[in-house]
């Protein structure tokens, strides 16, 4: 799917929004097409990155240091507040 990049200038002809994008997921390339001047470049949208850690580290649990845990928290609140 092609869509226009908003505020993207071509390097070519220097006109804004004039720029297509699109990406082919199979060959992991993000293609950008002018379509004032026809210029054209691609790039890889690899990135250095490891999907398969991301899940791991998301779903980790927070709750072993609430539970359990000697967490006393001494929330006092200011007595002198409540006077006036
Ligand atoms: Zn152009």
């Amino acid at each position: 799917m092609k869509r226009f990049i908003a505020g993207a200038v071509c390097p070519r002809c220097s006109e804004m929004d004039k720029l297509r994008t699109w990406r082919d997921d199979e060959q992991e390339i993000q293609y950008r097409e002018c379509v004032n001047c026809h210029y054209t470049d691609q790039q890889s949208t690899k990135v250095q990155m490891q999907p398969e850690e991301l899940p791991t580290r998301v779903n980790q649990p927070h709750t072993q240091t609430l539970a359990g845990e000697e967490t006393v928290i001494q929330f006092v609140p200011n007595t002198d507040f409540t006077k006036h």
